[in-house]
This record gives structure tokens, C-alpha cells and sequence, in this order.
């Protein structure tokens, strides 16, 4: 098994329409040995771009790839140790299962008994046994999944490389796999680079997460440092679900004055907010941090705002309920057992020790 490494890496293409587009724009990391790290930004990021430079189906503009220790800027793709899992699983219409299976290994001149033994060990880890001998038509979109991971697995690669796997599949066996890869990962104590659009997934699977956008790596951290402390705006407003809320304040001293409303900032939260002392800020806060006053045992003398709910959706278990501040729309995610009401107004607390402040834009 091995570790990525990403030294300045730079990827430009010439686009017949576009001109110059810079897909990857210095890019630096380091994917350690037997990690699951995900990427994660939205459609055109760069994702796909850096996980084809890892699988050396595309050659960097500039700067240094390595897996192991070995640098591979120059090595060809089927020498690189690795194996891709694609988002349209890319089986081979013509073949069978097990001939799909077995396909790789045969161009590596594999002998015939330890292809077999390789398929039914693989076979056995993603129960699909019973599959072997069909046609990929015959299979379901979330069995053709399994067989393009068993694809990877018969490799034995040093570093599995996923593009997007999950994408293809409905929300339910989405979910079912997610739990099913983590599994594997810890089965095989591979080295994992998943790439994905979905923050859930990116939170749920990654042991560390990067976060991509426009070709620019935001953060790279655990999913619990990227919830807690996002790098900026960027990164806080595409980690949760939903969203962070932005509003935008001033900060004076420990009172933040929004349009409508001034909140007192907790001493502790106040610790490298300096900077923002008398200034214009965002300030931004979770869903899950306003809270409803009824369901609080007592209700808190500050942070406390009268709201004019606009709307409210049942998620089952919660809330959703959105008000404005000022011109900002915000989002709260309250428990059920709030029983509120669109077009009443309620009383919201915000949990101000949760908040974080970022540069206006
Ligand atoms: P993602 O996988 O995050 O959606 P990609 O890595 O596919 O993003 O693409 C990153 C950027 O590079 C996009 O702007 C895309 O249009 C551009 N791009 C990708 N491949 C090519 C290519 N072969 N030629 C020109 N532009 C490309
Ligand atoms: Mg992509």
C-alpha cells in the first residue's frame, strides 16, 4: 500500500471555446497510507481533473505526482499500481461478469488458477457470486457498481482511485454502499481517493476531506474540523445540510449588530476575532444553532430574536423554518416538537457560542 503526493500541481487545458481553463491550480497534499480521503466541490472543481492525473490518464502542466515513494510524472498508467472505479462503471457490454472480472488480470499475464482465486475472493467480499456468469444488462444498477469495484479489488492496487460511484444509484442503495465502501476500506486497508459532489458522502466516508473550488484546494481537514472551523465562507457554506446562514453584521466590541437585531458574542468565541473589532463581518451560524425558546428549559436573556417564520417544511424528526434578518434569508432546523407555524412569529434563540465570522466579500 502507498501515499499520494501532490507537489504543485497545475493543470491547464486549451479549450476550443473557452481559451486557457485552469482545472487545477497548485494543488498540494498528502494522501497517507491506508487513508480514505475524499474530495469533495461542486460540478467542474477540478475533481475529476486531479483524480485522472493520480490514474495518469492525464499528464499535469506542471509540478509532481508520487505514489510510494516513487515520482510518476513519467510513468505510464498500467504501471502506476492503481485502479479506477468509474461513475458509469464502464463494464464491458460483450463480456461476462466473471470474464469482466478477470479482463485486467489477463492483460497483466496473470496464470489462469490465480485469476479464478483472485475473482472468487473478491466475488465472496462483495457477495455477487451468484452474478459471475451474466451479462452486464442483466445486472441492476447497484449490482454493476459492485462488479466495477470488484474490477479494482482483483487488482489488488495500491491505491483505489473512485470517481463519483455513487452518483449513478438512487438515494436509497446510496446509502447502503456508503456503509458498504467504509467496510471495504477497512477490509482491504487500502488507500482510498474518493471523489464525490456530495457533501454527505464527503462527511460520511472521508477520514479527511479536501475541499475543492474553482481548481483551488479550500481546506483540508477532518469532517469534524471542517463542521467546527472552516477556512471561509466558501468551505462553512458547503459543509451542512443546509447550509451555513450568512448575515451580514458589525462587530463592536462583544455586541454584533446585525440589520435588526445586536447579539452578544460569548467571551471565549471572541479569541481571533479581533481583527474584525469596529468592522464590517459576516457572520455565520448553523441551522442547528438557532434553537426554539419553547423547547428550552429556561429561556436565555440574550441572542434571543423574534422571528416571522415565511416558511416551515417537516423533515419527520425537525424543522426547517426560514425568516429574514435585515436582507438576509436564514434557515433554522428546530425539532418537530416546536409545532411551528408559517406565518407566525416565534422566538428563536442563537446559539452565539457556534457562530463564526468571516471576511465580507
Ligand atoms: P469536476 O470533476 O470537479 O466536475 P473536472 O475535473 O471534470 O471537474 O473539470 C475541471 C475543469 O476543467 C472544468 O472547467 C472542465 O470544463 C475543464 N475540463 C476538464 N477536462 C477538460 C478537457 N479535456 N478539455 C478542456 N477542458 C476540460
Ligand atoms: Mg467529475
Amino acid at each position: 500500500m502507498a501515499e499520494v503526493k501532490f507537489e504543485n500541481i497545475v493543470k491547464e487545458f486549451e479549450d476550443a471555446n473557452k481559451g486557457k481553463v485552469l482545472a487545477v491550480n497548485d494543488a498540494n497534499f498528502v494522501v497517507h497510507d491506508k487513508e480514505f480521503l475524499v474530495f469533495v466541490g461542486p460540478s467542474g472543481c477540478g475533481k475529476t481533473t486531479s483524480l485522472r492525473m493520480v490514474a495518469g490518464l492525464e499528464r499535469q502542466t506542471s509540478g509532481d505526482i508520487y505514489i510510494g515513494d516513487r515520482l510518476v510524472n513519467k510513468v505510464h498508467p498500467k504501471d502506476r499500481d492503481i485502479a479506477m472505479v468509474f461513475q458509469d462503471y464502464a463494464l464491458y457490454p460483450h463480456m461476462t461478469i466473471r470474464e469482466n472480472l478477470a479482463f485486467g488480470l489477463k492483460n497483466l499475464k496473470t496464470p489462469k488458477a490465480e485469476i479464478e482465486k483472485k475473482i472468487t475472493e473478491a466475488a465472496s467480499i462483495l457477495s455477487i457470486e451468484n452474478l459471475l456468469d451474466r451479462k452486464p444488462r442483466e445486472l441492476s444498477g447497484g449490482q454493476k457498481q459492485r462488479i466495477a469495484v470488484g474490477r479494482a479489488i482483483v487488482r489488488n492496487p495500491s491505491v483505489f482511485l473512485f470517481d463519483e460511484p455513487l452518483s449513478n444509484l438512487d438515494a436509497k442503495l446510496r446509502v447502503q454502499m456508503r456503509v458498504e465502501l467504509s467496510e471495504l476500506h477497512k477490509r482491504l486497508g487500502a488507500t482510498i481517493i474518493y471523489v464525490t459532489h456530495d457533501q454527505v458522502e464527503a462527511m460520511t466516508l472521508g477520514q479527511r476531506i479536501v475541499v475543492m473550488n474553482a481548481g483551488k484546494i479550500q481546506q483540508i481537514a477532518t469532517p469534524e474540523e471542517l463542521y467546527e472551523n472552516p477556512n471561509n465562507m466558501f468551505v462553512a457554506g458547503f459543509i451542512g445540510s443546509p447550509p451555513m446562514n450568512f448575515a451580514k453584521a458589525r462587530l463592536e466590541g462583544n455586541q454584533l449588530h446585525t440589520a435588526t437585531h445586536t447579539f452578544t458574542v460569548p467571551k471565549g468565541k471572541l479569541v481571533g476575532y479581533k481583527k474584525y473589532d469596529g468592522k464590517e463581518v459576516i457572520m455565520g451560524i448553523r441551522p442547528e444553532d438557532i434553537l426554539s425558546t419553547q423547547l428550552m428549559p429556561s429561556v436565555p436573556t440574550e441572542n434571543v430574536i423574534k422571528a416571522n417564520l415565511k416558511v416551515v417544511e417537516h423533515l419527520g424528526a425537525e424543522l426547517l423554518i426560514y425568516f429574514d434578518i435585515g436582507n438576509d434569508q436564514l434557515t433554522g432546523r428546530v425539532s418537530a416538537d416546536a409545532k411551528y407555524k408559517p406565518l407566525t412569529q416565534v422566538d428563536l434563540y442563537f446559539n452565539l457560542k457556534k457562530m463564526q465570522l468571516f471576511d465580507p466579500e
